[in-house]
């Protein structure tokens, strides 16, 4: 709290700046009781507002009315109280308290609403399960971490406003009662009184309406919009949340990246953030994909993936012999010298495998007859290899005598994936990240389209209205598309794309996703239509508020810097929503319930 509280009935100073420059003044407070203290005569409270807190001390000679009340303070009860601002005698002095070195004798205490014992202690340290508290919010919120992470989140927003108002941005709404938006997850819906039968959609994102925002000649627009979108919640991903929206007019990647550079950039620098300064470093998809398995690699740590084709490009071992000539892949990674027993190497197998692999080679690294390379390998399939082979592969894996070496043997896209996991778990539970590092860069050169094999069909990897690079030529798998994502620590804060501003070529995209003219008119024709009309040349991103928050907090669960948040399941403890409702509200919304 920057200023003084403007005087009122119930104060005229903030508990937490009471300090010794006020001492022998009168000071007016109220708040919480945070803690009561009885000793002999006297009675202290730790009296708590947002600002901080600060110890009120009744003395029942001097106010012996104020004393009395003060008698039948329990935890949190509201009060106000009026009193001279005391130094404490040096033996009392808190040194951890900005208040310490002062108290407030109370004159005249009034308690303006008594409180229930609270189903959990508000400490900062709070061990009670997650739903006690989203339950009980507005008591949670009051301990000091929730409130500085919310006071942290207005203040990234308003960062983030401020460098995007000097750059001449217009804050726009779009509609939150809409028709279902293309981000490819599933619709919240409401369904409509006025056409039974019919529903609007929730947005998944303002995706179309920030568009058809510049093809009106707006230019420049950001909005702070909450999006929908009704997938299986995780830790990092809740049924609603908020992103910082923005799309720009006659620009290009380059111009998009640099803009949020200078908000992002902007926020850490304010929030004192130990990351470098930018321009961040960009990396292609495929290049990100080839050394850390995933499009979102987490680059504080070592570990990369390697290609191993070339060393065992003769072998007559099966495995990989097979998988090669099917045009696959066999790619490893060099664990470092660790010693693990057999039941965690098992449990390595089986995180491989839950990621589509087949399996996984383990071996160990052993100094044999020569020296370098080293070309002996503790390892299950140790004997189906030459010796030519295995020093081949200790070589591109700058093999030591020791080091665990995980191998897996795939389709491209398994094995990336596979490995990829590998290596995060490894650095997780080897503590492979250094304490305080953080690391950011953007990801560009995305494909344009993923070929879904269970669907048969193409889909697009950002959203169908992402700009190719270059012409659409006719194989869609070698298309890359103007699409970048802002990656900090190996979590996508933020994505975005140049945008299609060519009706031919939306239509021709839409097309080789399978969109046929009628359903592409049916669900974007809006869009379409407005693309008749001139549209310049435009482009965007959208940053996830909730995640950069929590990042800059050195907070792990994004609901620890939401003020309602939903748990994990997607329900809501505080409201009890989603909840039945009564039979008429549905009879009017021409519902039945099955
Ligand atoms: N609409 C996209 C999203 O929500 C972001 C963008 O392309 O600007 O992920």
């Amino acid at each position: 709290m920057r200023a003084a509280p403007r005087p009122n009935g119930y104060r005229d100073a903030w508990c937490g700046q009471l300090t010794a420059e006020r001492a022998g003044t009168q000071a007016r407070v109220a708040g919480w009781v945070h803690r009561r203290r009885d000793h002999g005569g006297l009675i202290f409270i730790d009296l708590r507002d947002r600002s901080g807190i600060v110890q009120l001390v009744f003395h029942p000679e001097t106010a012996p009315g104020a004393s009395e009340t003060a008698h039948r303070l329990r935890s949190e009860d509201v009060l106000t109280a009026t009193g001279s601002v005391t130094r404490r005698a040096p033996e009392n002095v808190n040194p951890n308290l900005i208040t310490g070195e002062i108290e407030l004798s109370v004159d005249e205490l009034e308690i303006l609403a008594n409180a229930d014992t609270p189903p959990f202690p508000l400490d900062d340290d709070i061990s009670v399960g997650e739903n006690l508290r989203l339950r009980h919010r507005a008591l949670d919120l009051r301990r000091h971490p929730m409130q500085d992470a919310l006071a942290r989140r207005h203040r990234v927003i308003s960062t983030m406003r401020e460098v995007l108002n000097a750059r001449d941005f217009l804050e726009v709404e779009t509609p939150y009662l809409t028709r279902s938006t293309p981000e490819g997850a599933r619709d919240y819906l409401v369904p409509a009184r006025i056409q039974p039968g019919s529903c609007y959609a929730l947005p998944q994102s303002p995706q179309l309406f920030k568009q058809l925002l510049m093809i009106g000649g707006l230019e420049r627009y950001y909005q702070i919009a909450r999006c929908f979108r009704d997938e299986d919640a995780r830790a990092d991903r809740l049924p609603e949340f908020t992103q910082l929206d923005i799309e720009m007019a006659f620009v290009h990647e380059d111009d998009v990246i640099d803009c949020m550079e200078a908000v992002i950039g902007g926020v850490f620098e304010r929030e004192r953030f130990d990351v470098s300064r930018p321009p961040w470093p960009r990396m292609t998809f495929d290049e990100a994909v080839f050394r850390y398995g995933i499009d979102r690699p987490d680059t504080r740590f070592g570990l990369e993936l390697k290609d191993l084709g070339e060393a065992v490009a003769q072998t007559e071992f099966k495995v990989f012999a097979d998988v090669l000539r099917d045009g696959g892949v066999v790619r490893g990674i060099n664990a470092g010298p660790r010693e693990l027993p057999r039941s965690e190497l098992d449990a390595l197998t089986e995180l491989a495998r839950q990621h589509g692999a087949k399996g996984l080679v383990w071996a160990f690294a052993q100094a044999g007859a020569q020296e370098w390379p080293v070309s002996e390998w503790r390892s299950p399939i140790a004997k189906f290899l030459r010796w030519q082979e295995i020093a081949a592969i200790n070589e591109r894996l700058d093999a030591k005598p020791g080091d665990l070496l995980l191998i897996v043997a795939d389709e491209v896209t398994t094995t990336g994936q596979a490995l990829g996991a590998l290596r995060l778990e490894l650095a997780h539970r080897f503590h492979l990240i250094p304490v305080g590092r953080h690391e950011i860069l953007w990801v560009v050169e995305f494909p344009m389209f993923l070929w879904d094999p269970d669907e048969q069909r193409w889909d697009s990897l950002h959203h169908p209205f992402t700009a190719p690079v270059g012409e659409l030529a006719d194989d869609p798998g070698k298309l890359k598309s103007h699409a970048y994502d802002l990656v900090l620590d190996g979590a996508e804060i933020g994505g975005g794309s140049i945008r299609i501003n060519r009706l031919d070529v939306q239509q021709r995209v839409l097309e080789l996703l399978g969109i046929g003219p009628e359903e592409a008119q049916a669900r974007f024709g809006f869009l379409l239509d407005a693309l008749r009309y001139g549209a310049p040349p435009h482009g965007g991103i959208a940053m996830g508020i909730d995640r950069i928050v929590a990042l800059l907090a050195g907070r792990e669960n994004i609901r620890e810097v939401i003020a309602f948040p939903k748990a994990t399941s997607g329900a809501d403890p505080l409201t009890g929503a989603p909840a039945p409702v009564d039979p008429a509200q549905l009879r009017e919304l021409g519902l039945r319930a099955i």
